[in-house]
């Protein structure tokens, strides 16, 4: 059987070696932890399990739904950008309904990227943005993201000749790996790139809401100008705990969503009306929910933070998201770290190689597991690893 190229340059799959170690760990009855996934471990809140089940015994939901989304969750999603944000989305125009944010991310480059053509893409960065290119044809171009600039590309570093072939610009804050965040007056600064080199810049939002100690982050949309050359992804996924139901959205210039409105129409008939019924719920209902999560992350992040440091480790404390991204300790690279701390204290972390180059000398830890759960993983840590020191282990 022969697989298309394009199937042939999506990149080798680096964990398959930590796969089989934690496999052969669980076969051994080690109780593995497992800190590697990104998906919330707390429950959708009921009022939104509740409105779905209301919808799904309604037989008008059981039909095809519109293409672009229902006219009630497109209205729900502009009215929570106006209040979340003060940004005014036209819901018919402005608005597109998703299968997860993730589907709406892979399908951008096959509405504007040709075969060859340039995409940037942040590095460290979320892998669909560069196999998504791939797919299109395109040709991934990774924009560093510099530590001493809060993992903020220089944008100034981008190379004239390829700034001015590129088609996409594909950015992410609060970012995933990272932790990072992004203000308004960098989203301003991507604004005047994206105009002078005509880009189209697509922001990730998905982390929008799992942000600490009052921190607000903000909507690219935010900036003057972006909605002239931006589109921006927003998920259910993290925000309401509802990874498993895939509910996304696209806002902001309306070529751009209405292109790949086009696109979508060819290829799928869009989410279940009830969940997005559910939807609409989540978005337009209480949002107590969203905040105890939050501050159970917030817990969270705090308990890890100070248990990490406490073993050795240099942990930046993160100001959004679910994730900590840790340097890993001179002598290792970010897989050999990985399946040290899997070994040694039967946790699994997700090595930074897996975000790009730039990762390299980083784990990722992800604070989506049982309090206790992650008490435990750090109390291993502490107790077995004696890091930064390596060899003392043995
Ligand atoms: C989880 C995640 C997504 C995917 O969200 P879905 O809506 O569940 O597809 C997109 N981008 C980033 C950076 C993520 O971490």
């Amino acid at each position: 059987m022969n697989l298309a190229r394009r199937m042939r340059s999506i990149p080798p799959y680096l964990f398959a070696e930590l796969d089989r170690k934690r496999a052969a760990l669980r076969a051994k009855g080690v109780d593995v932890i497992n800190l590697g996934i990104g998906d919330p471990d707390l429950p959708t809140p009921p009022h939104i399990i509740d409105a779905l089940a209301a919808a799904a015994r309604d037989p008008a939901t059981h039909a095809y739904p519109p293409y672009e989304g229902t006219r009630e969750f497109r209205q729900a999603v502009a009215g929570w950008y106006g209040r979340r944000f003060g940004v005014t989305l036209d819901p018919d125009r402005e608005v597109l309904a998703l299968i997860g944010s993730k589907e709406g991310l892979a399908h951008i480059p096959w509405v504007f990227v040709d075969p060859g053509d340039p995409v940037l893409v942040s590095d460290p960065g979320y892998p669909v943005y560069a196999v998504a290119t791939l797919m299109a044809e395109g040709e991934p171009v990774p924009v560093p993201l510099d530590p001493a600039r809060g993992w903020l590309p220089d944008l100034s570093a981008i190379p004239d000749a390829i700034a001015r072939r590129a088609r996409v610009f594909f950015l992410n804050y609060p970012n995933n790996p990272t932790g990072a965040t992004a203000d308004l007056a960098f989203f301003e600064d991507v604004v005047a790139f994206a105009r002078r080199w005509d880009i189209l810049v697509v922001h990730d939002n998905t982390y929008s809401e799992i942000a600490y100690e009052g921190y607000r982050p903000p909507s690219f949309l935010q900036a003057p100008g972006a909605m002239e050359v931006g589109i921006e992804f927003h998920s259910l996924s993290k925000t309401y705990c509802m990874t498993g139901w895939r509910l996304g959205f696209a806002v902001g210039n309306r070529e751009a969503v209405q292109a790949l409105a086009t696109l979508k129409t060819n290829i799928d008939s869009g989410q279940f009306t009830a969940i997005q019924v559910a939807g609409c719920a989540a978005l337009t209902g209480p949002q107590d929910a969203v905040r105890e999560r939050v501050a159970r992350w917030e817990r969270r992040r705090n308990m890890a933070v100070e248990g990490l440091r406490a073993a050795g480790l240099d942990v930046p404390m993160p100001k959004a998201t679910f994730y900590l991204w840790i340097p890993v300790p001179p002598g290792f690279d970010s897989v050999g770290f990985a399946a040290h701390l899997l070994e040694h204290a039967g946790v699994v972390v997700t090595p930074g190689i897996g975000y790009g180059t730039r990762g390299s000398g980083y784990i990722r830890i992800s604070l989506t597991a049982p309090d206790e759960r992650i008490a435990e993983a750090i109390q291993r840590i502490g107790d077995r690893l004696g890091v930064p020191a390596p060899r003392a282990l043995r």
